[in-house]
């Protein structure tokens, strides 16, 4: 028997544990038609006798539990979102409603280009729209993601290098890059050497010029960097690369902090992805769709991966499938296109004007959050911090409290946790990023809930090394969950 329990949403069991035997969640009519044998229709020993403990509920009840389960999730529209390095900025709603549209939403990829003609127009559109941004003079639109995107720009660096007769074996990395940099130079068949920072967070040149030699085939850069520091000397990076034959590679995933103040194709890279599900409004996480274009530079164009968009006599548009350098394709069709439509819809409403004042708020928001709390928790690098500020949990370590541990209670007070224990050069890492969707009252309550945990680190450290105290579970055994999951649910063994 069940009881009646406080909390309905947060107590919601599993589904089979509303089973009980005959209920359906549908109710039709007798047949009037002739009844077709399934086992016949499906072809016989395809069809399963019975699902052993497969739940029976009624309609109600599957509404029910589900509505309540999706209440345990959290989201942008629920409350901030902090997390450092992954942009959770706000969706406007106005951009799903135009990548549902029917003739949007409904196209076919395999589509003739004939009968297409608005959706490339939507790709040549966000094309310009992106070109004009980076300052690159090519671009595809076909990669999936960010890393995706990474791994496109290698390879375009790999077969233009090749062109000239060698491909080069190794890819430069500042320590403060981002894990999915290193990944894509190995998958790219590259060596990985990391590059010391400076005491200021950012690249060191004399360092750079010593590890440039004929070897290396490119230094992958994150602008700004992971501590949220803009590498100011990006120009003289590029001249360092490109005296030596060597590429300039830029992981433009944090270009929040920089669309409509700086363009990367001013600053001399070759190549570079944007994040479209972080810098321009698709709702993201939890590895829903992206989009990771690529801007190049025009000596890089001839190994774009193929289809490339070209307008044709009479301003047709057509995709061009076959350009004998081409790396080939990178995805079976063009990015995902939903998402495509969104960064289109966000950038034509937002303008130029729009998309700077963006720039600012975010950087603006940032450095409000660090302001607040830098009194309260250890700023290790102390250079001005772009879209993201980065603490350590060196004062709070001393009373046992870590930076997990402070995420875990920040929690309770209404908040998502920040990126915790990244990036990897700031030892116990609180990296912030509260984009330009924040309001200055929640910025301000944001801050007051992390002062307030500093202060209980202090004076009542068991408060927060127990949190969250608040939610439907507590701390979880995160090391067994991902060593052995049980991912399936079994009927209990009748007694
Ligand atoms: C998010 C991110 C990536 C990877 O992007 P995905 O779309 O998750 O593959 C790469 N670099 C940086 C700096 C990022 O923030």
């Amino acid at each position: 028997m069940k009881k009646a329990r406080p909390h309905v949403n947060q107590n919601e069991g599993l589904i089979f544990e509303h089973s009980s035997p005959g209920k359906r969640a549908w109710q039709l009519p007798p047949l009037d038609v002739p009844e077709v044998d399934p086992a016949a229709a499906l072809g016989g020993d395809h069809i399963r006798e019975s699902i052993g403990g497969f739940p029976e509920v009624s309609e109600v009840e599957v509404v029910r539990h589900f509505t309540r389960l999706s209440t345990w999730n959290y989201g942008v529209d629920t409350g901030l979102y902090p997390l450092g390095s992954c942009t959770m900025k706000y969706n406007p709603k106005v951009n799903e409603v135009v990548a549902r549209l029917e003739g949007i939403a409904g196209v076919h990829p395999y589509q003739p280009d004939a009968l297409a003609q608005g959706c490339l127009k939507i790709l040549r559109l966000l094309s310009g729209c992106l070109l004009e941004i980076t300052g690159m003079e090519a671009i595809t639109l076909q990669p999936a993601a960010g890393a995706h995107g990474e791994l496109t720009g290698i390879l375009l660096v790999r077969a233009y290098l090749e062109s000239r007769g060698n491909p080069r074996r190794k890819i430069l990395i500042p320590d403060s890059a981002h894990g999915t940099n290193p990944a894509t130079a190995a998958i790219a068949g590259y060596q990985v050497e990391n590059i010391r920072s400076n005491a200021l967070g950012t690249v060191d040149l004399d360092v750079l010029r010593r590890a440039v030699t004929e070897e290396v085939a490119a230094l992958m850069i994150t602008n700004p960097n992971t501590l949220g520091i803009f590498e100011e000397n990006i120009g003289a990076i590029a001249e360092i690369l490109h005296a030596r034959g060597a590429q300039l590679y830029m992981d433009g995933a944090n270009m929040n902090a920089l669309v409509g103040m700086v363009r990367p194709g001013d600053a001399g890279v070759d190549v570079m992805h944007l994040n479209l599900h972080k810098t321009f409004s698709t709702p993201h996480g939890g590895g829903g769709p992206g989009a990771g274009p690529v801007g190049v530079k025009k000596h890089l164009e001839p190994f774009l991966p193929v289809p490339v968009l070209e307008k044709g006599a009479g301003g047709r548009l057509r995709l061009i499938h076959h350009r004998p350098q081409a790396i080939g394709r990178v995805r079976a069709f063009t990015g995902n296109f939903g998402v495509l439509v969104r960064a289109l819809a966000y950038i034509l409403a937002c303008g130029g004007n729009g998309l700077k004042a963006a720039t600012q708020d975010a950087v603006l928001n940032a450095n409000y959050i660090r302001k607040g709390l830098e009194d309260v928790y250890d700023l290790p690098y102390k250079q001005p911090s772009l879209h993201e500020c980065v603490f350590s949990d060196r004062l709070q370590a001393g009373h046992g409290v870590r930076t997990g541990d402070i995420a875990k209670r920040l929690i309770d007070y209404g908040f998502h946790p920040y990126t915790v224990s990244f990036p990897l050069i700031v030892h116990g890492a609180l990296m912030i990023e509260p984009t330009e969707s924040e309001s200055k009252e929640e910025l301000d309550l944001f801050i007051e809930a992390m002062r307030e945990i500093a202060r209980e680190a202090e004076q009542e450290p068991q408060t927060v090394l127990a949190a969250p105290h608040t939610t439907r579970v507590g701390r979880l055994d995160e090391v067994t969950a991902a060593r052995r999951p049980i991912l399936r649910w079994q009927e209990p063994i009748a007694e």
